[in-house]
């Protein structure tokens, strides 16, 4: 974080994070594995902190230690009312997550989409209904939070009830608002016929509120506002700003930069580090990289290929949508395979790459494995499996799986854009330095020329070593970004005492 924070004279800090999803209890990204580590490591700087999300039938299902607190309430949504319960469970030793619960609303096979990808068409009515829970979560609990710490779309109402219907209300007064961007692409619109379901006054519905061209826009209210807003990393916050990566919103992104920070998601090593890792066959570290070769083989079993251990093997491990780039990866593919290298891939999203990638497998059966799945021990398996792995997105916020990549001496071969450019550098074989490869224009012949130069760099046994070694000893751990949260959090607070 550049921009110097003002002191605060308070000890404790106390915050509320509203996230849609949180690690172990669902996960479709990056947010759910940030809003399950942030809390352990803002307790250890002196916040007190507690979270809330939706009860989906992921989290009943999960046979995770649960209690009901008998607390319940109402929220009125247009013509209907609404009846949740706080249901309560400890992520921490100090820290509890509370769940909403409401059935209609939440108890569904996914988080936001139906099965064949279509977005739930009462999404406005759940969110609506979670963003009210979390300040009703407040005053039926007493806890007076300092700060609300909002994340995406789906809690992106907190803030708009907070400046306006709750304005005058002494109990929130003083709640001030950091509001975290995992994801700009991603907006909550709705239709302007939906207004009057969110219970806001009229003249929010402007262009200095959550009006869109023409429709509402969630995302925008959580940026119009929010005290503070951060997204995660510094280079997709500037890019944010321009009309490339700004989704329609760089107008307001630009207008509020001297509020708008950057910082990197952190990596909970407890759970992504090849030395604890309990889904690896064997597990390894810096002195005994032995066993990332048995991790190696038995991965290329487990993907039926026909390649002998010695030749590289490329992964993947992602949602299959257009920001990752698979359409570049896949014109790229044929070409990749004449190169001698194995490629797995594990993935899920849209129809269209499943169908790519299934036809693109069984041509290359020998040398190319997909899963089309969510499953998080094959993704283990396979940051510890590969050689490299392949990032080729078109925007990438912050990226989590290059920086798993590095801990587990997997050479991340990265777009230079968002997170993946502030974590990865190239390596230099002069120097020694860097831990990765990365290309700058977005086409195949980019790629291509980036995983040539990997693959030789692999033949090379003491340069690939070296930049195996670099990784492996990197530290991206929450620690570092949980302390400029925590100094986020006092900005935002101060922010608001000065206004
Ligand atoms: P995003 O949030 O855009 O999806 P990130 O790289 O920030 O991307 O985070 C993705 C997270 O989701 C990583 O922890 C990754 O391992 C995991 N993930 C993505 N797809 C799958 C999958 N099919 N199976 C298991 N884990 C997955």
């Amino acid at each position: 974080m550049k921009k110097t924070i003002l002191s605060l004279k308070k000890d404790k800090i106390k915050t509320i994070i509203a996230a849609s999803e949180v690690v172990p209890f669902a996960k479709t990204g990056g947010l759910a594995d940030v809003a399950g580590a942030l809390p352990a490591f803002l307790e250890e700087h002196g916040t007190e902190v507690v979270v809330i999300m939706p009860y989906y039938s992921l989290v009943k299902k999960g046979k995770f230690k649960v209690r009901s607190t008998g607390k319940t309430f109402h929220v009125k949504i247009g013509a209907h009312s609404f009846v949740g319960e706080f249901i309560e469970a400890d992520i921490t030793k100090k820290s509890k997550i509370y769940f909403i619960k409401n059935d209609k609303l939440y108890d569904r096979a996914n988080l936001y989409v139906d099965d064949e990808g279509k977005d739930y068409p009462d999404n406005l009515e759940r969110f609506i209904f979670y963003s009210r829970a979390v300040l009703e979560f407040m005053k039926i609990f007493n806890f007076k939070a300092d700060v609300i710490h909002c994340n995406d779309w789906q809690s992106g109402l907190v803030p708009a009830y907070l400046k306006t219907v709750l304005h005058k209300d002494p109990f929130y007064q003083k709640v001030a608002t950091v509001f975290t961007i995992h994801n700009l692409a991603y907006q909550g619109i709705f239709k302007h016929s939906e207004f009057a379901k969110t219970g806001l006054p009229h003249d929010v519905f402007s262009i200095n509120g959550i009006e869109f061209y023409g429709d509402m826009n969630l995302l925008k209210s959580g940026l119009v506002y929010s005290d503070i807003l951060n997204t995660v990393s510094e280079k997709y916050a500037q890019e944010i700003q321009t009309e490339d990566y700004g989704c329609g919103l760089n107008g307001v992104l630009s207008y509020r930069k001297d509020d708008l920070y950057g910082i990197l998601n952190g990596v909970d090593y407890n759970v992504w580090s090849p030395e604890k890792d309990a889904h690896l066959e064997k597990r390894y570290s810096l002195r005994t990289l032995s066993g990332k070769e048995e991790c190696k083989k038995s991965l290329i079993k487990k993907y039926k290929l026909k390649i002998s251990p010695e030749q590289p093997l490329l992964g993947t491990i992602s949602r299959l949508a257009d920001q990752k780039g698979f359409d570049i990866l896949l014109d790229a593919m044929e070409i990749i395979v004449k190169l001698g290298v194995g490629f797995v891939l594990l993935g899920t999203g849209d129809p269209v790459y499943h169908k790519r990638f299934a036809e693109i497998a069984e041509q290359y059966s020998d040398r190319i494995g997909v899963r089309l799945m969510f499953n998080n021990e094959l993704a283990h398996q396979i940051e510890a499996g590969c050689d490299m792995f392949l990032m080729p997105s078109r925007y990438e916020p912050c990226g989590l799986n290059q920086i798993y990549s590095l801990k587990y001496g997997t050479v991340p071969i990265v777009r230079a854009t968002g997170g993946l450019d502030d974590t990865i550098e190239n390596y230099n074989r002069e120097s020694g330095k860097g831990n990765g490869f990365k290309f700058e224009r977005y086409s195949p012949v980019s790629l291509i020329a980036k995983i040539l130069e990997a693959i030789n760099l692999y033949d090379d046994k003491k340069h690939w070593k070296k930049i195996v070694q670099n990784g492996m000893k990197q530290d991206f751990s929450w620690d570092v970004s949980a302390s400029k949260y925590v100094k986020l959090y006092k900005r935002a607070i101060d922010k608001l005492k000065n206004k």
